[in-house]
């Protein structure tokens, strides 16, 4: 997607203080979870930084086996969410709305702004309004409630099918056997389409930046981040793994190799290092040479010692 055209995003998470038991990340009733936009952590290439990793990336870097890195990122972008919980029983409404359901009362007014309270004001009619309202229910947010006690396990899993997800994705590009990336990209399309029912699109005005812009229902932050790299895989980075530090992130350049001037520093000395400790050891050898018999004859006695 072009960087100047990438439509501004938001959506809402919700994260806040959690506790460990018992193989389960707890978000405790009595701390208040605070509402965030996970969307500020994505950053499609040419908007960031290479060291701005994304979402997706930054839950691959976690160590699902250690409780503690998981309980980390858990403080830091909330539990991924109920899975059980996703369900809407709106959400296929905009589909088929019943002919006969009537309406809820008010429930469109609460959206107009108190000056115009009146339809009339807006330039509506009675039915015009009655029919809009009719569609209203399927525009229903997703709340925190979603934000259930997260199982070790679950946030396996999903990392898990992540790192599948960028791997079939990488191992697509990389493939010189046509039919086989063909195989790959299909499946990788279907994997990703399935994880997208999970965020839905809004059409919201920010009146801040006087502009529409795309506020994403996410039912799991797991969602959220599938988009992300949907947007990631048709773009023009490439998801990279850095040499050095092993992690993943968006290449911002066809010759990018490493995910930070750092790590490319850190390689660059050790490059150097591995090479001065083989100049090191020729040199030693050469010596040994010039000792000629004397060196042999040492060799020789070591042996047999
Ligand atoms: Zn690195």
């Amino acid at each position: 997607m072009d960087d100047a055209t990438f439509p501004k995003f938001e959506g809402v998470w919700w994260r806040g203080k959690v506790e460990v038991d018992r193989g389960f990340i707890i978000e405790p009733v009595e701390e208040e979870l605070i509402q965030y936009n996970p969307f500020d952590f994505y950053f499609p290439q040419g908007k960031a930084t290479r060291e701005q990793r994304s979402l997706p990336y930054l839950f691959l870097d976690v160590n699902a086996d250690n409780i503690e890195d998981v309980a980390a990122f858990s403080q830091r972008f909330g539990v991924l969410g109920d899975e059980k919980k996703f369900r809407n029983p709106n959400w296929f409404k905009t589909l088929f709305p019943p002919p006969d359901e009537t309406p809820k009362e008010g429930l469109l007014l609460m959206k107009i702004p108190p000056e115009t309270q009146r339809i009339e004001d807006l330039g509506l009619t009675a039915e015009d309004f009655l029919r809009i309202q009719r569609w209203t229910p399927s525009g229903q947010t997703p709340d925190k409630d979603l934000c259930a006690p997260m199982q070790i396990g679950t946030f396996k899993n999903a990392q898990q099918a992540i790192r599948i997800a960028v791997d079939l994705h990488r191992a697509s590009t990389e493939s010189s056997d046509r039919v086989k990336a063909e195989a790959m990209r299909s499946l990788l399309g279907t994997m990703i389409s399935g994880k997208l029912a999970a965020v839905r699109p809004r059409l919201a005005w920010d009146s801040l930046s006087q502009q529409w812009i795309t506020h994403w229902d996410t039912w799991s932050l797991v969602g959220a981040m599938y988009l992300m790299l949907l947007f990631d895989i048709q773009g023009r980075g490439n998801i990279l793994t850095c040499p050095w530090c092993k992690r993943f992130f968006l290449g911002d350049h066809s010759r990018t190799q490493y995910c930070s001037p750092n790590c490319q520093n850190s390689a660059k000395v050790n490059r150097y290092r591995k090479r001065m400790s083989v100049q090191e050891g020729k040199k030693e050898t050469s010596k040994k040479k010039k000792g000629g018999t004397d060196g042999k004859k040492k060799q020789r006695e070591s042996r047999t010692v």
